[in-house]
Parts: C-alpha cells; sequence; structure tokens
C-alpha cells in the first residue's frame, strides 16, 4: 500500500478539519477513529444543538481563552468562525445567532453540523477508518515516518494528533492522545477538569435541587478573599452547584481546591440593589404588610423554593410578624440575599467535565504551524494542546482552527 502524506488521529472537530484542509490541499489523507462512529462528542455539544462558534472578534476571542489565548492567534488568522459557518453553509447548515454571539444550527441539531462536515471530507476523498485506535507512534531520528493500529502499520510522513481531552471519556476522548505525545517526548501541562459542576457542603442545594436562577451574581473567596465573580444563570443539583456562571468559575475554583485551599462561593440573589436599596425596599415591604407573617412577606423577595431555606437558614420563626422584625433581624435578611454562602468541597470528575485544562505544553507546539517542536512531521490539534475556553462555542472553534492549520501545514511542508 502507497504511504499516506498525512495520517489524522480521531474523528473529532479537530480531526474532520485537519483531514480535509490537508485533502484540500492534494494530500492522500487517512482518518483513523477509535470508536465505532465519528464526533460522538460533537453529537452532545450544546446539549444536542452544538454550539457552533462564536462571533467575537479575534481579540475577544481570545479574552475567553485559558491560560493564554494568543497562542491562537496565528491559527484564527488562517481559519475563523466566519469560515466554519462558510463551510457549513456550503453544506447545507443554516445557522441562527443567539444571545452572547452564540452561532447555532437553525434547525437546532448537531446532527447536521457533523454530517456537513463528513460530506465535506467524503468529497475530498479522505478515507476514514473507524473502530482503529491508534496505539503507537513510530518515530525514527527524531521524525514521524508512520503509526501502529489496532496492531497494524501504516506509513506517513505527517501525523495530527486529534485525540481530544479526557472528559465525557464514553465519547472516545479518555486521554490515550496524551499518552501517545508523552512517547514522543512531549511534556504535559497537568490535565484536570474544567467548565465542570462543584461539589457543596451541607444539604442546602440538594434542598434547592432543580432551582434554576437567572440574572445572579456567583463570587468565588479563596481562603475568605475574593478572586472572581461572574453574572448569569446557575443551577442547584443534587450534589452541589453548576449552570453557566458556575461552570465557568469552576476553572478558578478546581485550581483553588486542588492547592488546598478554603473555596467558597457565594450566591448575591439581588445583584442589581446595593446594600443601602435592598434595605430600603426590605423596610418598605414590612412597613406594608406590617400585620403579615414574615413567612408569606418572603415570597415577594425569593422564588418559592427559597422561600423555606431562607427562613432556616435565618433561624426566623415563619409565624412572626413583619413589624415584629428588628433591626438585627431585618440585616441579616438583607445579607443572605446578598450573600448566600456555599462552602465548596470538590468538583466533580472529568465523566462531567464539559472541556479538559492543561495538556500538550504550548511551548513545544509551532504556533505558525500546529508542528510539534521536538518531533518532525508530527501535528496536534483541539483540547489536547494547553488551551481552554469559557462556554460559548469557543472551544468547538479553537478545534476547527487548530485542525485547519495542522492539516494545513502538513501539505505546506511538504512542498
Ligand atoms: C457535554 C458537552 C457539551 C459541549 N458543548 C459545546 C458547545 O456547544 N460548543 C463548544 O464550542 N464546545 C462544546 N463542548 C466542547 C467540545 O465538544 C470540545 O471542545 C471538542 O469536541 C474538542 O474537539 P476535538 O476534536 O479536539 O476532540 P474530540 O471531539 O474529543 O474528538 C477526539 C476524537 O479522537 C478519538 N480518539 C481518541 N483517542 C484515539 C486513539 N487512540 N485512536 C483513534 N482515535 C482516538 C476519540 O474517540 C474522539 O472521537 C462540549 C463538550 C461536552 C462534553
Amino acid at each position: 500500500m502507497d504511504p499516506f502524506d498525512v495520517i489524522v488521529v480521531g474523528a473529532g472537530p479537530a480531526g474532520l478539519l485537519a483531514a480535509g484542509r490537508a485533502a484540500e490541499l492534494g494530500g492522500k489523507v487517512l482518518l483513523l477513529e477509535k470508536m465505532r462512529q465519528e464526533g460522538r462528542k460533537l453529537l452532545i455539544t450544546g446539549k444536542g444543538r452544538c454550539n457552533i462558534t462564536n462571533d467575537a472578534s479575534v481579540s475577544d476571542f481570545i479574552t475567553h481563552v485559558n491560560p493564554n489565548g494568543r497562542f491562537l492567534r496565528n491559527a484564527f488568522s488562517h481559519f475563523f468562525s466566519k469560515d466554519i459557518i462558510e463551510l457549513l453553509h456550503k453544506y447545507g447548515v443554516e445557522t441562527i445567532l443567539e444571545r452572547g454571539g452564540r452561532y447555532f444550527p437553525a434547525s437546532n441539531k448537531s446532527s447536521d453540523v457533523l454530517q456537513a462536515l463528513l460530506r465535506w471530507v467524503h468529497e475530498l476523498k479522505v478515507e476514514i477508518r473507524c473502530g482503529q485506535r491508534v496505539e503507537k507512534l513510530i518515530i525514527e531520528n527524531n521524525e514521524i515516518t508512520g503509526l501502529q493500529a489496532n496492531g497494524q502499520v501504516f506509513s506517513c510522513q505527517h501525523v495530527v494528533l486529534a485525540t481530544g481531552g479526557k472528559s465525557y471519556p464514553a465519547t472516545g476522548s479518555n486521554g490515550d492522545g496524551y499518552q501517545l505525545a508523552k512517547h514522543a517526548g512531549h511534556n504535559l501541562e497537568t490535565v484536570r477538569p474544567a467548565l465542570v459542576p462543584l461539589e457543596t457542603a451541607g444539604n442546602v442545594a440538594q434542598q434547592l435541587q432543580g432551582l434554576n436562577l437567572k440574572n445572579v451574581k456567583a463570587v468565588v473567596w479563596v481562603n475568605d478573599k475574593k478572586v472572581a465573580e461572574d453574572f448569569g444563570e446557575m443551577l442547584f443539583t443534587h450534589f452541589g452547584l453548576s449552570g453557566p456562571i458556575i461552570l465557568t468559575l469552576s476553572r478558578i475554583v478546581v485550581d483553588a481546591l486542588n492547592e488546598n485551599n478554603k473555596v467558597d462561593i457565594t450566591i448575591d440573589l439581588k445583584p442589581a440593589l446595593d446594600e443601602q436599596k435592598l434595605d430600603n425596599r426590605l423596610i418598605r415591604d414590612l412597613n406594608e404588610h406590617g400585620k403579615k407573617k414574615i413567612g408569606n412577606i418572603f415570597r415577594y423577595w425569593l422564588p418559592s423554593t427559597l422561600v423555606p431555606v431562607f427562613i432556616d437558614l435565618l433561624g426566623l420563626d415563619p409565624e412572626k410578624e413583619c413589624h415584629q422584625v428588628s433591626a438585627k433581624e431585618r440585616k441579616q435578611i438583607r445579607h443572605l440575599l446578598k450573600n448566600l454562602p456555599f462552602s465548596i468541597t470538590n468538583h466533580r470528575s472529568f465523566k462531567e467535565a464539559i472541556i479538559t485544562a492543561g495538556g500538550i505544553s504550548r511551548n513545544e507546539i509551532s504556533s505558525k504551524t500546529m508542528e510539534s517542536k521536538l518531533v518532525k512531521g508530527l501535528y496536534f490539534a483541539g483540547e489536547m494542546i494547553d488551551v481552554d475556553a469559557e462556554t460559548g462555542g469557543y472551544n468547538l472553534q479553537i478545534a476547527y482552527s487548530t485542525g485547519w492549520l495542522a492539516g494545513h501545514s502538513c501539505m505546506k511542508n511538504s512542498n
């Protein structure tokens, strides 16, 4: 069998873009995927809707990337959000733009995005083989000469590793690629779950499970020092806290917990009102409803599920009439409305993490080509690289852009 110009490992968004671009430039390309089907993770993105990308400018986009989005500037200059949208349009996927610059397929089906990418690579004659687990890279004199999958050796000039991270391992991305890269001499930045729900002490979150709060502010405290905050939507679960703002803040929390710090999160349920304005509102309502029971008045301030929990936390007698509430008690109510406290005991595991932080060290990858600085002909793309971003379509765009650049560079470096 003739050797391949390029073998891409992993048929996720990064691998598909790498394979397609190398084939577009005339390469003979083999794409190996260990699962029985391509793009298993892509199918579950955006709760099955796939938040395809984000319409932020490059400078804005990179501010949403950790630990350093500048590494991606060159990849973005070659292939960015408008390019993936254009490619998808060409293959029949209409898109809609939603709040926060998030693009989704108009059909709300992630499967349409996957099918479009597959049609593109099939048209370009990329050979895809599923059920093929790459076990070993073959490297001679610091140069890639092939790889081994399911015991079979394949020769090639270039290998693109696009094996994803460690999160949601049931989709196929279980960290295999890190081992392959390590054997090739690469170093890893500590791999840890990111965009991950958090576990809390006590049973307050459990009592509130299923409650979704909008327009609240979550503040992270590490060793009683405020380190971050975010405003938006969150969710209580049977183990603790989740939802968009908690996932975003989780990156800081995971690192702080791993360093054995004390971590707390407080929820400001009335972020639009400062302490004084909130106090005025409480005084007004308590005066207006002087004869009513305090247990009833809380409904004006909180979603009903929160009311018994609040009364319990405050140690208030729900039968007490509003005019009997003392200034001290009013202060406690005000404080709790602005600072509902949760002690964070742990983060959930990779199984529930949207993304993996850490990975192949950026210092060992050329940002101009995505080629390894250690092994000629070896390229990296997607989540396995030490970059990760917030929710909003950023992570998929990182996969497409680094994949496209890796495939492009394989062929340009052959000429
Ligand atoms: C629940 C969930 C929802 C998400 N929603 C969004 C969203 O809406 N928008 C967004 O931007 N991001 C989202 N993400 C993140 C996004 O899915 C990832 O950033 C993206 O899939 C990474 O692409 P990738 O190609 O690098 O890796 P993956 O998509 O993980 O693909 C890697 C592929 O490599 C294969 N592979 C692994 N090892 C081997 C091996 N040894 N041999 C052969 N094949 C191998 C795997 O089976 C897998 O198919 C979500 C993630 C999750 C878990």
